[in-house]
């Protein structure tokens, strides 16, 4: 007998979002932190939160990882990881000041963009870094080249940039931001410098644009859309913003499914369901089956993408483990 036979049929139904949830940098991120544990033993410090997720910051907390927000907290020699996020290089610097044993978990997409802000400082451009001021990312990047990188927060902060030869300007943008706001800040920022050029390739990362796609497929149908996301999760803030831009009639950003409001339900006959990237798929689970419960049970994935890419383990890292393995015989 199929799900389908079993289910009570009652007209209400779930849309699940595919994909959704972990993405490849969130993953060699957690794995790093997991393999960096078993390689060498509690506590291993991590600066920052490794990923913009309540539930994985404390699954690797009881498994020994200690959460910092600065190098100086780490006591010296010991070993630190640095977040999917990325860091300014005088992270690094005071990394090896403190004679710590760092392990860089930044995404090599975000790292990507920090190679290209670096190149086009050293060709003397001025660079729009189109973010959100004050997420992690956003101060990685523009610690790789702050001389000529100025920040643009949206499309409202378009008016306030100066450049100094309008010429010799490029654009380029945190990973995890909405497209089509983006694409408006680019539009704006274009109609004051004509020449402003963009990045080689696309900044905001295949994850972001792909939850963003799928969302977008749904929410005209849905009442309401459940977003799977922490707070400062970045792109899982987005996936609200784009389900209700697309159509939704609500939209919640939720890190559990009990923060699941009955009254959000009232009157909704489909349910749209979705997670950021840095959610792994049992919150996913727990929310589907805590909408089960409440007469939500028949489920249908929607999929507008296929993702199969991996990345693999931090360079120092695998070298260490290679090393041990060696060493063990
Ligand atoms: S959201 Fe994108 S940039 Fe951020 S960790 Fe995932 S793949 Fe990397």
């Amino acid at each position: 007998m199929t799900d389908a036979e079993t289910t009570p049929r009652t007209g209400k139904r779930v849309l699940l979002a595919n994909p959704r949830g972990y993405c490849a940098g969130v993953d060699r991120a957690v794995q790093t932190v997991e393999e960096a544990l078993k390689l060498y033993g509690a506590p291993i410090y991590v600066r920052k939160q490794i990923v913009h997720n309540k539930h994985v910051v404390r699954t690797l907390e009881a498994q020994g990882a200690i959460f910092v927000e600065e190098n100086e907290e780490v006591p010296e020699g010991a070993t630190v990881i640095f977040s999917a996020h990325g860091v300014a290089p005088e992270v690094y610097e005071q990394a090896e000041q403190r004679s710590l044993r760092a392990i860089d978990a930044t995404c090599p997409l975000v790292t990507k963009v920090h190679h290209e802000a670096r190149r086009f400082a050293a060709q003397d451009y001025d660079i729009l870094l189109i973010g959100h001021e004050g997420h992690e990312e956003v101060i990685g990047t523009a610690g790789e080249a702050p001389a000529h990188i100025q920040l643009v927060d949206g499309p409202d902060g378009v008016d306030k940039v100066t450049v100094r030869d309008p010429e010799k300007v490029v654009w380029l943008s945190q990973t995890t931001l909405s497209v089509d706001e983006t694409l408006e800040t680019v539009a704006r920022l274009k109609k004051r410098l004509p020449l402003l050029q963009s990045p080689p390739s696309d900044d905001i990362c295949y994850a972001t644009s792909n939850r963003q796609h799928v969302v977008k497929e749904i929410a005209p149908e849905c009442d309401v859309v459940i977003v799977v996301g922490s707070r400062n999760s970045s792109n899982s803030v987005r996936l609200v913003e784009v389900a209700l831009d697309a159509g939704a009639r609500a939209g919640h950003l939720v890190d559990f499914a009990h923060e699941i409001e009955d009254a959000w339900l009232t009157g909704a006959r489909t349910v749209g369901v979705t997670s950021g990237a840095s959610v792994p798929d049992e919150l996913v689970q727990q929310v589907l089956a805590h909408l089960a419960e409440r007469g939500f049970g028949d489920v249908e994935e929607i999929t507008t993408a296929d993702e199969r890419l991996t990345f693999s383990l931090p360079q120092e890292l695998k070298r260490a483990m290679k090393a041990a393995a060696a060493a063990r015989g």
